[in-house]
């Protein structure tokens, strides 16, 4: 089967397939950038972060350095002295160091000193003795080893509320100072509530111990042995961490610190920095604070990223979005535009076909089911023509032979041509092309009374159509109607389709039917020839006969057969001329060179001339020859040409009613005059009487009556010249009567040739 020209299901999978292939794989491309972006700034940015949080543990480790380094510096002091400091040396020293500028987070430096059970009584005498008369050491109760808060710098209200207590009495202090004992380095303790804690803003705390020695103790034993006490410092670690770090940095970043290695709630030291709803980046670090471990945990949340790493990947998403769907957009009008051109070609090429079967015969009842069944292949399912006149009515074009056939069947007969909805009715009225899809054949069969269409209309599966007016040089012949499944709906380009199609087709049927009226032309004509030449025979023969005997006779001088004799020779001699006269004016018609000379006539003295004429014919044909014209009937005519139409009508009358009476009648009616000649002879039936106006045209056989048939084609064609009409009565076998009516002031139209292959209308 050949090629379709418009499947609707591959050209909508070829109209789509490409442009979603482009579509699917950008979006595809789309999200891989935005992946690839995303992944790789995330990464710069946790590098970044990692470099961050280095930097900040490492700066926190620098600062507890340093801070060890100069509690270390103080016990050195401390030893250097040798015996109890005074208050007013560790002022000074601790002074130079200049805490609150340089170490900040520090909360003083203090001598805390070792008190054994049997010193305790003697030390607080001494202190009191010293001018502290409220001190004592605390809490109070009995002990194996005492220590004691005796100096603390700077001396603030704060500081003062430590003097005197014994740090060793509480489990937290007392591992940290039992650590600083028995390693000779400074230790730290867990995270504390500070004794100078008042009040609002609490911190939590810690506390760091160097011990002091007498001497230089090598063994953990020699160490017990010789402690004097510790030089200790104690921490708000809020404070401490807040000025080790950066504060710019701590604005991108949480910070949680811990005491120990674990997260615990209760081991909270401090948390400060950026908190954010949603955690990104997290990095958990280990310090170790003299001797303790902290864990440091870091976090950061959208903030921490740039703008750009915030904002480049949905760049990227965007960018691609609209890259992609440019590239969509004009991957489709690519494809669009090449469906459209190929859908041109193939129809050039569909119209190329139907007009070489077109062209390849003359005769269309042989070529339309060709073209039809085509239209069917390329276009649609079926493809039906009907021509409102010739045959055959019906084409109709099926890829199934016997489909085409049984549509055909049901289509030939039923109603189907004055249907609206799909049928060539809609068309043929408003010349527009129709178009019609999801009908059920069984409602258009109904209303075509044609209860065997339907069920050929289902067979063929077809549902929607579209029907165009087939129309060639200003005259409509019919339609063209191509039908197909009910779900196709006809586009633009398939009723450009069957416009040209149909005027294709229409014009093979005109050029057709132009043909064969042609042919029957010369057909006529070569049978007019053919009875022409017979009839310019007979009389010849018998002048030839008569001229013969005439010339015997008149050697024998026997007169009176010689006047009979050249009667019958004048008689045919009258014949011919007519004969002759009438091919001159078939010739002189036919070429439109009818010329009219109007003159001022009177009709009844012209009907009587002629009448009188006939008189001897009429005899011989047994006919009375009656003329009724009671008085004159003046009128401008042309002379010649109304004793044509007058001998022509006269001498039909007594050719076909011989032995019966022939009355020729002349009136003035008002501004007309009316001739009427009436015979009694064979008579006219109906169906013939408009035909016998034509040229050739006749109503009896050749054998029984001469004649070329156009006696009464140039009697119309003189009254119509002059503006007059030409009718018949008759009844077969009861006579004919022609009246001719024409106005008394003829005017002479001017005239078109007369061709004789259109089908004039009649004037009887
Ligand atoms: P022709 O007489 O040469 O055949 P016409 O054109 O004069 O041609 O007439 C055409 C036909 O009309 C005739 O052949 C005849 O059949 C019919 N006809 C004409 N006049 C009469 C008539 N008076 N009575 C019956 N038939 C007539």
């Amino acid at each position: 089967m050949p090629r379709r020209l418009l499947s609707p299901a591959r050209a909508a999978l070829r109209h789509h397939l490409t442009p979603a292939v482009v579509l699917a794989l950008g979006l595809a491309a789309t999200l891989a950038a935005w992946a690839l972006a995303r992944s790789t700034l995330r990464m710069q940015s946790r590098e970044r972060f990692v470099d961050e949080v280095d930097r900040a543990s490492a700066a926190l480790n620098e600062r507890m350095a340093a801070y060890e380094a100069m509690l270390r510096a103080t016990s050195g002091f401390l030893r250097g002295v040798g015996a109890e400091p005074s208050a007013l040396a560790f002022h000074d020293f601790v002074a130079t160091l200049d805490l609150r500028d340089r170490y900040p987070g520090i909360q003083g430096i203090g001598w805390s000193k070792l008190i054994r059970p049997d010193e305790l009584a003697n030390h607080e005498a001494e202190q009191r003795a010293a001018g502290r008369p409220g001190y004592r050491v605390w809490p109070p109760g009995a002990r194996t080893l005492y220590s004691s808060i005796v100096l603390l710098e700077p001396l603030d209200w704060r500081n003062q509320r430590a003097i005197g207590f014994d740090m060793f009495s509480e489990p937290v202090r007392r591992g940290a100072m039992e650590r600083a004992r028995d390693t000779d380095d400074p230790a730290a303790t867990g995270r504390v509530e500070l004794v100078q804690e008042t009040g609002r803003e609490r911190q939590a705390g810690f506390l760091v111990y160097v011990p002091v020695y007498a001497g230089a103790p090598a063994t953990v034993e020699e160490r017990r042995d010789r402690l004097r006490g510790w030089v200790y410092a104690p921490f708000r670690a809020g404070d401490l961490l807040r000025a080790a770090l950066d504060a710019t940095a701590m604005q991108k970043f949480g910070l949680s610190a811990y005491d120990g290695t674990e997260l615990r709630a209760e081991a909270l030291l401090f948390e400060a920095g950026a908190r954010e709803d949603e955690t990104r980046l997290a990095l958990v670090r280990r310090i170790d604070v003299a001797g303790r471990p902290w864990t440091l945990r870091f976090a950061a949340g959208r903030s921490f990223e740039s703008a750009t790493e915030r904002l480049l990947p949905l760049g990227v998403a965007l960018g691609g979005l609209a890259l992609t769907l440019l590239l969509f957009w004009a991957t489709r009008e690519e494809v669009r535009a090449r469906t459209r051109a190929e859908a041109s070609a193939r129809r050039a090429v569909f119209l190329a076909e139907a007009s070489k079967v077109l062209s390849s015969s003359l005769d269309y009842a042989a070529t339309l089911p060709r073209v039809a069944t085509l239209a069917a292949q390329r276009v649609a399912e079926l493809c039906i023509v009907y021509l409102e006149r010739g045959d055959p009515r019906w084409t109709v074009g099926h890829a199934t032979p016997e489909v085409a056939s049984r549509v055909r069947a049901a289509v030939e007969g039923s109603g189907f041509e004055r249907d609206v909805e799909i049928g060539p009715a809609a068309a043929l009225q408003g010349g527009h092309p129709r178009a019609r899809s999801g009908f059920d054949p069984g409602r258009i069969a109904l209303a075509a009374r044609a209860p065997a269409l339907a069920g050929a209309l289902r067979e063929a599966g077809v549902g929607s159509s579209l029907t165009v007016a087939l129309a060639s040089r200003g005259e409509r012949l019919g339609t063209l109607t191509l039908l197909a499944g009910a779900r196709r709906r006809f586009t633009r380009g398939d009723v450009r389709l069957a416009t040209d199609l149909a005027r294709l087709v229409a014009a093979a049927v005109d050029t057709s039917r132009l043909y064969a009226a042609a042919r029957a032309a010369v057909r006529e004509r070569d049978e007019f020839l053919s009875i022409a030449s017979h009839e310019l025979r007979t009389p010849l023969t018998s002048l030839a006969l008569q001229s013969e005997s005439l010339r015997a006779k008149a050697s024998r001088l026997q007169l009176d057969d010689v006047a009979r004799k050249a009667e019958v020779i004048r008689r045919n001699v009258d014949r011919l001329a007519r004969l002759v006269a009438s091919l001159l004016d078939l010739s002189r018609i036919t070429a439109g060179r009818l010329e009219l000379e109007l003159e001022p006539f009177d009709l009844a003295e012209l009907a009587r001339e002629v009448v009188a004429r006939f008189e001897d014919e009429a005899r011989r044909a047994g006919c009375t020859l009656e003329l009724v014209a009671p008085e004159p009937v003046p009128g401008s005519w042309d002379r010649l040409r109304l004793d044509q139409v007058l001998t022509n009508l006269v001498s039909n009358a007594i050719k076909y009613g011989p032995n019966q009476p022939v009355e020729v009648r002349v009136e003035g009616v008002g501004e007309r005059a009316v001739l009427t000649v009436r015979d009694r002879g064979i008579g006219i039936p109906p169906e013939d009487q408009a035909r016998i106006f034509e040229r050739f045209e006749r109503a009896v056989s050749k054998r029984s009556y001469g004649g070329f048939g156009l006696g009464l084609w140039i009697v119309r064609e003189i009254v119509e010249s002059l503006g007059g009409t030409v009718r018949v009565e008759s009844a077969p076998g009861s006579g004919a009567t022609f009246t001719v009516e024409l106005s008394r002031r003829a005017q002479a139209p001017a005239r078109t040739p007369a061709t004789g292959l259109s089908p004039a209308a009649p004037t009887a």
